[in-house]
């Protein structure tokens, strides 16, 4: 298969999660990659994870085990000890492999205004790795326009607007998005015309397919068959846009 034209789901967590009260497993997410023909996910620890460094070697060791199907990205909280939350996440990506940074604004209660949403933008773009960001329920720190500023301040460091905005903010996404050239939309839970919309304003380069459960990837999946896109679209959004940004290689 040529590499651009693999399907990549780039938002999936493993395990539970106190927070919101789910569990996905290495079996659930095998099952629907199956069903829908997804060549690889992109997978992190849910905020409410009892433990995210275990987690994260759970992730790691379902990569190992399913070599190119998996990449993981990593999800501490940036509350308290900064040393405690650097050395974790740089094990994550130097040690383990992971592509991605995750600020959790409302799992991990985190404002990326603040210090400590800072301190997450600063970690990812000193490791050289993109930031993904939760936007849209939990307002007002989840208001896609409140990365922003990190956008500005980090002109290199690519940021991943999770979810667009859910719906309800994905104007303000797109809008975000239009005016930052590194914000990137993954569109989970969008509305399939809003998606047009993102991709004819925004661009193909910078919109990917997320899922975010299981129980989602045939319905994400089937929202991007709807929409009837060019061939070349199609897998920009579908895989192509998540390679160049995760920098994901075979
Ligand atoms: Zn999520």
């Amino acid at each position: 298969m040529a590499k651009k034209t693999k399907r990549i789901d780039t938002h999936a967590h493993l395990g539970e999660c106190c927070v919101f009260g789910l569990l996905s497993t290495e079996e659930d997410m095998l099952r629907r990659m199956e069903e829908c023909g997804v060549d690889a996910t992109i997978v992190q620890p849910y905020p409410g994870a009892t433990t995210a460094s275990k987690t994260h070697d759970r992730i790691a060791d379902l990569c190992a085990r399913h070599p190119g199907r998996f990449f993981g990205i990593a999800s501490v909280t940036p509350h308290g000890d900064r040393d405690v939350y650097e050395r974790e996440v740089e094990r994550c990506i130097k040690e383990l492999k992971f592509v991605g940074i995750k600020l959790h604004t409302i799992g991990h209660g985190v404002n990326p205004l603040s210090e400590d949403g800072d301190r997450v933008f600063a970690t990812a773009h000193a490791l050289g790795v993109p930031a993904m960001v939760h936007t849209g329920p939990g307002v007002p720190f989840a208001l896609p326009a409140l990365c922003i500023p990190a956008a500005r301040k980090y002109p290199d460091l690519k940021i991943i607007l999770a979810h667009a905005g859910f719906a309800v903010f994905t104007a303000e996404a797109q809008v975000a998005a239009s005016v930052c050239g590194n914000l990137y939309l993954e569109t989970s839970w969008c509305i399939g015309e809003d998606i047009r919309w993102m991709i004819d304003t925004i661009g193909a380069d910078r919109v990917m397919l997320g899922a975010d459960l299981p129980s989602n990837v045939p319905v994400e999946f089937a929202k991007y068959k709807a929409l009837e896109l060019k061939p070349d679209v199609y897998d920009k959004v579908l895989g192509g846009t998540a390679i160049d940004v995760f920098k994901l290689s075979w």
